[in-house]
């Protein structure tokens, strides 16, 4: 079983852990990694002048173009006979990031996904479909660690090949799903469209992550599986999936960071500076307990803000929905534009489904975009008057005028499982 008491151990015994494990943590990298002691050097910073989290602030950042700078295995800790598992992250654009991991670090992972399922309403006993993908990807293999050791019954089903998730979800009868929002809208969707009575599933809990959702994906997925839906979020340079979750009894007010392993800051995209809690930002994360890949200070691109909720059941600080990355904003005629911003949008008005695609144009030197997004069974993609109506809502919303198209259902390709792209830029 893993250890639940120090998701509420006070704040004061919290903070005296973080500085112990960051002491110890500062030294190692000094020694063991020379991009870090280089790191500290060229900040005239000694690693015996970080006694404290606070005292995080005279760093510099870790950036993924070190990660990159030091492909593949640069930045590691340990020397590969003490390493058991190695990861990437997609790499969309260069070179991907390659983690690594020691057992300890192994053990880590089991045991913030076993809290993060626990923390969704998972119970040892029950069984879990996972449809995260295996593979190089840290979903597939990160959730199954954790789901083990909480004490479930783990069925390896990765992403795609959607009738056969149906079969596994009737058959198998799993109480838990873990994937990603987008497709567990597609395996709603895929649901309604054979008649499968999901009341006849067993499915009570989804676990989803890997990609920034709102409120419209989650009603669908709770209303279309019939489950109680909540946030995973992670990336694999700070473990995998089981940084943060959202607990399933106090939906909607952010996601637990299991801070006694990642230290959190949210610091100004533009300044560096650290934010008040509460101020939205960059999420900045130190890694207090990692051995083969730890990190310092490091940018996520991620944005969001992070706050503690005394009323609530953990000690632990939480963090808001992510609304994209830094480097997914769209700047649009000086406007700041993250495309969950139309989802909420979306999720306002019940002709629509949250389906949808954002396209780029250069008009000129003008920047435009234009919402392809479906309409539910039974409604006109043709209607001028439900165009005009959502037009106007993304105008009065966001404050930017958009092109719109109305799609027939089925018109926009939906997830097979990895992550779903929003933004289609033509301008590139
Ligand atoms: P890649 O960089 O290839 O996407 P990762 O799997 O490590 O590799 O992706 C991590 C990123 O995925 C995060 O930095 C974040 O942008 C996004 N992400 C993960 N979980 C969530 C979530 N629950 N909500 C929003 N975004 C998420």
């Amino acid at each position: 079983m893993y250890n639940q008491s120090i998701e509420t151990m006070p704040l004061e015994e919290l903070r005296a852990l973080q500085n112990a494990r960051l002491s110890s943590l500062v030294q190692r990298v000094y020694k063991d990694v020379p991009f870090y002691k280089q790191w500290f050097d060229n900040a005239g910073v000694s690693p015996d002048d970080i006694k404290t989290v606070d005292d995080l602030r005279k760093l510099p950042f870790t950036k993924k173009t070190d990660l990159r700078d030091n492909y593949p295995y640069g930045m590691f800790a340990k020397p590969m006979s003490d390493i058991r598992r190695i990861h990437a992250s997609s790499g969309t654009t260069g070179k991907p990031t390659v983690v690594g991991y020691t057992q300890n670090d192994l053990d880590v992972f089991d045991e913030v996904v076993a809290r993060s399922l626990a923390c969704a309403g998972a119970k040892p006993g029950m069984v879990l479909h996972n449809a995260y993908g295996y593979g190089l990807f840290t979903g597939g293999l990160g959730v199954h660690g954790g789901g083990t050791k909480l004490g479930m019954a783990v069925i390896p089903v990765s992403g795609g090949m959607t009738e056969r998730q149906l079969t596994i979800l009737q058959d198998f009868k799993p109480d838990v799903i873990c994937c990603t929002p987008t497709y567990a809208h597609t395996l709603a969707e895929a649901c309604k469209k054979h008649g499968i009575d999901t009341k006849k599933l067993n499915l009570k809990y989804a676990v989803l992550g890997a990609e920034p959702w709102t409120e419209a994906i989650r009603s669908q997925v709770e209303e279309g599986l019939d489950v109680s839906a909540t946030n995973i979020y992670g990336l694999s340079e700070i473990i995998g999936p089981g940084v943060s979750q959202e607990d399933f009894e106090e939906k909607g007010s952010g996601s637990y960071i299991w801070e006694d392993h990642f230290y959190p800051e949210v610091v100004d995209k533009d300044t560096g500076e650290p934010l008040p809690y509460g101020q939205e930002g960059v999420l900045v994360f130190t890694t207090l307990t990692k051995e083969a890949f730890p990190v310092l200070r490091y940018w996520t691109n991620d944005i969001c803000s992070i706050y503690y909720d005394e009323s609530k059941k953990r000690t632990h600080i939480k963090m808001s929905n992510i609304k994209g990355r830094s480097d997914d904003m769209l700047i649009i005629r000086g406007v700041n534009l993250f495309h969950t911003q139309v989802e909420e949008v979306i999720n306002e008005l019940d002709f629509l489904i949250p389906n949808y695609q954002l396209h780029v144009h250069k008009e000129g030197i003008m920047d435009t975009v234009e919402v392809h997004v479906e309409v539910r069974e039974g409604v006109s993609h043709e209607d001028e008057a439900l165009i005009q109506q959502f037009s106007k809502r993304i105008k009065n919303s966001i404050g930017l005028s958009m092109g719109v198209q109305l799609k027939r259902k089925g018109e926009i390709p939906m997830s097979e499982g990895g992550k779903t792209k929003r933004i289609i830029d033509f301008r590139k």
